[in-house]
């Protein structure tokens, strides 16, 4: 079964279109209801649910290869029109943590996260122009013809790697990145397993990854993914520690596996371990989750 209404100009347009006299008032007045009927049309028919889960998306490469961690860029396109079909809109990572998703109403929240600062997610050409093949480039093209979908994505980068091609373009990366709405947050500093190192190791990592989060434009709080999804021996550094004369501290973390997360309003959030699903379609990823949805398995987060 269908679950969307899509957002219909047609009868907008039709209604502008008509001749209106003055002798005529019952049609003036039609029209006026059918615009207001149309100005409140739901992105799906579904009820609203505050309660329900949130889809988190991990991905890493956009290029042939086997695993969930690689996606080709037709394949994401496809992604892409999946979520958008079923009624998915997309919010940032730091939005569902201060839970300020600016839904419009009926549709169904979908954080899209961008790990390790791959050279395949951001990636300029010779000209200096955006790599139409690279995840941001896809996704740019995509959001031109569907503007409720706007290039809103969470990237937790390396500040090493920052996509390639460092010395000509990273600064450059970074603004656009920025400017389109997306946001820069944190995957430590040279993604270790944070519970092979010392408490002070530990807060070294996640300390400077946020001072230079903070640098690059991204405004605090920074939310962390961690690597692997592995989290540290001792966890009380993610309640806040002092690093460099600053106060460091974390509106959330994220792990690299699990099911749907659950609402930014549930008590039973655990903001240090947020679960994100592999963008894949094999194995428990997101695709798997879709399916379950589909099937009314799980029920989603719904913009009232
Ligand atoms: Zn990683």
């Amino acid at each position: 079964m269908k679950l969307v209404i899509l957002l219909a100009t047609s009868l907008h347009s039709a209604g502008c279109s008509m001749k209106v006299g003055h002798t005529d008032p019952p049609v003036a007045s039609a029209i006026a209801q059918s615009a207001s009927q149309e100005s409140e049309k739901r992105v799906t028919n579904q009820p609203g649910n505050t309660m329900g889960r949130v889809f988190i998306v991990m991905y890493h490469h956009f290029k042939p290869g086997h695993g969930d961690l690689y996606r080709t860029p037709t394949q994401f396109r496809h992604d892409l029109e999946t979520y958008y079909d079923m009624g998915f809109r997309p919010v940032l990572a730091s939005e569902y943590l201060a839970n300020k998703m600016p839904l419009p109403s009926g549709a169904m929240p979908i954080i899209l996260t961008f790990d390790d600062s791959n050279p395949t997610q951001v990636h300029f050409l010779a000209d200096g122009s955006l790599d139409p093949k690279c995840a941001l480039g896809v996704w740019k093209d995509f959001a031109e013809t569907h503007p409720d979908f706007p290039v809103h994505g969470t990237f937790f980068v390396l500040p090493g790697e920052m996509w390639g091609q460092l010395h000509k373009y990273r600064d450059k990366k970074i603004q656009l990145v920025l400017s389109m709405g997306s946001e820069i947050e944190s995957h430590t500093m040279t993604h270790p397993f944070l519970n092979r190192l010392t408490d002070a190791r530990v807060e070294r990592e996640l300390g400077d990854a946020n001072i230079t989060m903070e640098k690059f434009g991204q405004k605090p709080p920074i939310s962390l993914a961690l690597p692997y999804g592995v989290l540290p021996r001792h966890t009380q550094c993610f309640y806040g520690f002092k690093w460099k004369g600053q106060k460091i501290h974390f509106s959330g973390v994220f792990l690299a596996a699990g099911p749907p997360a659950r609402s930014p309003i549930d008590p039973k959030i655990k903001r240090f371990r947020i679960p994100r699903m592999a963008g894949n379609w094999e194995g428990d990823a997101v695709g798997y989750w879709l399916k379950e949805l589909k099937k009314g398995k799980i029920k989603s987060y719904v913009q009232p």
